[in-house]
C-alpha cells in the first residue's frame, strides 16, 4: 500500500494509480476513510492498495534460499573473502583475494554500495545508510488500535519516505531517514549510536501516536547504492569481460534479480531485447565527488527532513537537486 501523508501528494498518488490501471494491475484507490479503515494513522490522507503481483519478502529467508539454491547447483561459496584486485590477463580476468586467486573469462561485479570506493564507479554511486527500527511485539489490544488486519507492506509519500510492515510476531518494522558519512563509508561507527535513530522514532510516533506506550527492541542500518536513477545501471569493464550491475538505491530486493540477469546477458552478449533498453545501455547522471559530496548530502538531508513541514529555502534546494537529476 502506498499512502499519501499530505493533501498535496494526492495528484502524484492518482498518477501512480492510473499507471497501475493502465497496465491492468488490480490496484484499489482508498479515500481517507477507506485507508483509515485499513490502517489508522492521523497522517494518512489516501492510499493505493496493490492486491496482486505484490507481496512482502523476509530478506534473510531470501538470502538463505538463494544460498541453498546455489549450493544445490554445485556452487562453492567463500564468505569473508573480498576481492582485492582485478588483473586483465587478456582472455581472462584474475581476481585476487587475501589468500587466493580466481581466474574467470567473465565476471559480474554485484558489490552494491561497496563499489563506491572504486575510482570510476563512484562518479555515479553514493554509499548511503538506510535505517530501520523495530518495536517489541504488539499485544492484540495494541494492534487493534491501528487495525492493519490485511498486514500490507506500506510506504508513504513523504519526501524522505518511510516504510513499514508487520512481522510474524506482530512487531512493526519501520524504516527511512537515510544518512551519509564523508568518503562513502560503508560501515561508519556513527550509525552505531542510538541518537541516530531518534528522528526515525519521532516519525514512527507521528505516524502511530496511538502506540505511545510501545517500545523499540532493535535499530540497525546498512549501506545502499544511491544513484540519480534510483534503479540499476550497468558499467562494462575490461573490454566487456567484466560488468558492474548496481545502483538499486535501496530498492533492490526484487530488482537485483533483473539486474543480475541482464548483467549476465551483457557479459554473454546474447542480444536479448532488454539489452536495447535505455536502462541497460545508458548511465545515470554523475554525482559530485568529495569534498563536495558530504556538504551537498548534509544540506540535502536537512532540506528533505524539513521541506514538508517548513518549506522555504528547503523547497528551492530540493528543486535544484531535482534539476541535477535526482527524482526527489
Ligand atoms: C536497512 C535497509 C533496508 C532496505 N529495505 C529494502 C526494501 O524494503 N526493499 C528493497 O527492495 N530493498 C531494500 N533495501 C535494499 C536492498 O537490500 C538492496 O538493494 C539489495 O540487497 C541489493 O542487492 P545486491 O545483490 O546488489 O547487493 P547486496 O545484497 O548488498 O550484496 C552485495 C554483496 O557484495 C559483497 N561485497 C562487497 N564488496 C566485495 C568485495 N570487494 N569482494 C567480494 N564481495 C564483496 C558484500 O559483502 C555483499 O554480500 C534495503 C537496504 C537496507 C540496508
Amino acid at each position: 500500500m502506498t499512502v499519501a501523508v499530505r493533501k498535496d501528494d494526492l495528484p502524484e498518488l492518482r498518477r501512480e494509480h492510473q499507471l497501475h490501471m493502465g497496465h491492468g494491475h488490480d490496484v484499489a484507490w482508498l479515500d481517507k476513510a477507506e485507508v483509515q479503515a485499513e490502517v489508522a494513522s492521523p497522517l494518512f490522507e489516501a492510499g493505493i492498495w496493490s492486491k496482486e503481483r505484490t507481496g512482502t519478502v523476509q530478506p534473510a529467508k531470501l538470502a538463505w534460499g538463494l544460498k541453498a539454491a546455489a549450493l544445490s547447483l554445485g556452487v562453492t561459496i567463500y564468505e569473508h573473502t573480498p576481492m582485492e584486485e582485478v588483473e586483465d590477463l587478456g582472455p581472462k580476468l584474475r581476481i585476487r583475494t587475501h589468500d587466493g586467486v580466481i581466474t574467470a573469462p567473465k565476471v559480474l561485479f554485484a558489490t552494491n554500495a561497496w563499489c563506491a570506493g572504486h575510482k570510476k564507479i563512484k562518479n555515479y554511486v553514493v554509499a548511503m545508510r538506510d535505517r530501520v527500527i523495530a518495536t517489541e511485539p504488539l499485544s492484540d489490544e495494541q494492534l487493534s488500535r491501528i487495525g492493519w488486519i490485511h498486514r500490507q507492506g506500506i510506504y508513504d509519500t513523504r519526501t524522505q519516505l518511510n516504510y513499514m510492515r508487520l512481522t510474524k510476531d506482530n512487531r512493526i518494522v519501520y524504516g527511512g531517514r537515510i544518512g551519509y558519512y564523508y568518503g562513502d563509508k560503508t560501515d561508519p561507527e556513527g550509525d552505531r549510536k542510538i541518537e541516530v535513530y531518534d528522528r526515525l522514532a519521532g516519525y514512527f510516533f507521528k505516524t502511530f501516536p496511538q502506540l505511545e506506550d510501545v517500545k523499540f527492541s532493535h535499530a540497525w542500518s546498512g549501506p545502499i547504492d544511491l544513484t540519480t536513477r534510483l534503479a540499476v545501471h550497468f558499467q562494462p569493464y575490461y573490454g566487456g569481460k567484466g560488468v558492474y550491475a548496481g545502483g538499486y538505491s535501496g530498492f533492490g530486493v526484487t530488482a537485483s534479480r533483473f539486474g543480475a540477469r541482464l548483467g549476465i546477458e551483457m557479459l554473454d552478449d546474447t542480444g536479448v531485447p532488454e539489452l536495447d533498453l535505455g536502462l541497460a545501455n545508458s548511465l545515470p547522471r554523475p554525482i559530485p565527488r568529495e569534498p563536495f559530496r558530504w556538504p551537498g548530502a548534509a544540506i540535502t538531508m536537512r532540506a528533505l527532513d524539513e521541506v514538508d513541514d517548513k518549506g522555504g529555502w528547503r523547497r528551492a534546494w530540493v528543486k535544484m537537486v531535482h534539476a541535477m537529476g535526482f527524482p526527489l
